[in-house]
């Protein structure tokens, strides 16, 4: 019985430009930790009669199935404002996978070994980075958010050095494809337009074929990047989740979130909420999110210019207008979507101040953001005294009476807001405690944490403790290239 890959590999076979054939580094002795059966009986995938010893040569690189083409691709990257050369340096992609459905992933080893973009890294990564990667990304895809999935991970039996010796392991990510703002960055800066060229169409054949007999097929994508990234963010903002990294490298032109480092659900509501050890400044914090979306969306139309006019000054206004339409495509989808999460219909003029009220109530009083949520829904984990304040007891007259204006019944109402509010969100003290357990062996609480995830939407009475946020956020940090 075979596993069932069905590899259709196109980006290997792209110029030498594009990316560099490489096979991963086989490790001393690899040992499967985690496989996700779900997700690869979504890809066609059935490992069901493979033993462990040979999947955890699999999933470490050991062994690659017959067909695929191994490569690290090239990419650059605004990290943190400044340019950089950067490309997949512990990264492999072995293969474009085709489920029976015709849809195609890209399955790529996370933590494989030295490529020629390693510059001063191991090409390595540790067993709690990629443990913690599959957590979210696996959580962030029940929440109904569009995101990279993880296939499994493997332990190298090898130690890696970090601050302190840990344990190596390999993630198998899945994704719609690498193709990112940073890949474009890499080709403009080449200053080569057949390449850039060949780049825009494989991409717009790859994600966006609905555009690729357009006459401007540059501007059309920009645009088309434009709505999905404001969806995307739109759909973090909904759910408290803040990236931390969203430097233009970490952002995929297929819309999808990518690259989970030091990533992290806000519990206290409070805009500024940053996880991220290195970001001193807050440049990624949740509420810079959507302006630094934009940002990376002009770093991206920037590098298409050449091909949006042959005449530059021209080319640049209609791009720089293209841009400065993100704000406004950003605003209705975010006042959508907290409308959805208030189960209001319609739209009336004073939508606005009552949503901005409740969170500048929510600030003020600390208010934890998944559970005010679900207090509105009447699911309250544990009963709260913070909501007998009077200025939220007024806060709920007002809201009730905009909901009675919704020409809708209040079973709607109450759908719409079970759909658009999770019950439960990856809360960090679980998330380490799971993390901690399995670097001792113990998958237990790894098991348990991802089971509670996969569904959260649903009441889960015996699991009310996986609702509280318990360690404050300041005492909360998160590393990222470990
Ligand atoms: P990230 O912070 O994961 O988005 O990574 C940024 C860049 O650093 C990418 O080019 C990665 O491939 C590279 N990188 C991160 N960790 C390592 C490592 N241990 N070895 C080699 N390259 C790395
Ligand atoms: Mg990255």
């Amino acid at each position: 019985m075979t596993i069932g890959w069905h590899f259709n590999n196109t980006y290997s076979k792209l110029s030498d430009t594009f990316r560099e054939e490489i096979k991963p580094i086989p490790v001393n002795s690899p040992e499967l930790v985690i496989l996700n059966e779900n997700l690869a009986s979504e890809l066609n995938l059935n490992f069901s009669k493979i033993d462990k010893k040979e999947l955890s040569k699999i999933f470490s690189g050991n062994l690659l199935p017959a067909g695929s083409n191994s490569i690290a691709q090239a990419y650059a990257g605004h990290q943190f404002g400044h340019f950089t050369m950067l490309g997949d340096g512990r990264a492999v992609l072995i293969g474009e996978h085709m489920t029976k459905s015709n849809r195609k992933y890209d399955i790529q080893f996370k933590g494989s070994g030295k490529t020629a973009f390693s510059r001063n890294g191991d090409g390595r990564a540790a067993l709690g980075p990629m443990l913690r990667e599959y957590i979210i990304s696996e959580a962030m895809h029940a929440l109904k958010i569009p995101t990279t999935r993880s296939l499994a991970v493997a332990k190298t039996g090898e130690d890696i050095q970090r601050e302190k010796v840990l344990q190596g392991a390999v993630l198998t990510r899945v994704a719609s494809s690498h193709i990112r703002v940073g890949t474009f960055q890499y080709i403009a800066a080449r200053q080569k337009e057949d390449e850039l060229k060949t780049l825009l169409d494989y991409t717009i054949d790859r994600h966006y074929p609905e555009i690729k007999d357009s006459n401007n097929k540059a501007l059309d994508l920009i645009n088309l990047l434009i709505d999905r990234q404001c969806n995307l963010v739109v759909n973090w903002m909904r759910v408290g989740f803040i990236h931390g990294v969203m430097n233009t490298d970490n952002m995929a032109i297929s819309g999808e979130t990518i690259d989970y480092g030091p990533c992290a659900f806000m519990d206290t509501y409070d805009p500024k909420t940053v996880f991220s050890s290195i970001d001193q400044t807050g440049r990624y914090a949740y509420c810079n999110q959507p302006v630094i979306t934009k940002w990376n969306l002009a770093r991206f139309a920037e590098c298409l210019v050449p091909l949006i006019n042959k005449d530059q000054e021209k080319a640049i206004k209609t791009a720089t207008d293209t841009i400065n339409s993100f704000e406004k495509k950003y605003e209705e989808k975010w006042m959508n979507m907290m409308r959805d999460k208030l189960g209001l219909f319609g739209l009336d003029d004073k939508d606005k101040f009552l949503i901005l009220d409740l969170l500048t109530w929510m600030h003020e009083k600390k208010a934890d953001y998944t559970n005010t949520f679900c207090h509105l829904m009447s699911l309250d984990p544990k009963k709260s005294e913070l909501y007998n304040d009077k200025d939220f007891i007024n806060w709920k007259k007002r809201w009730e009476d905009r909901s009675s204006k919704n020409n809708s019944s209040s079973k709607k109402s109450i759908e719409l807001m079970r759909n658009n509010n999770p019950l439960f969100i990856p809360r960090n003290h679980k998330v380490e405690e799971a993390l901690k357990a399995a670097e001792q062996n113990d998958l237990k609480p790894f098991d348990k944490i991802l089971e509670i995830l996969e569904k959260p939407y649903d009441e889960q009475e015996a699991n009310v403790d996986y609702q509280s946020p318990s360690i404050s956020d300041e005492e909360y940090k998160t590393f990222c290239g470990t």
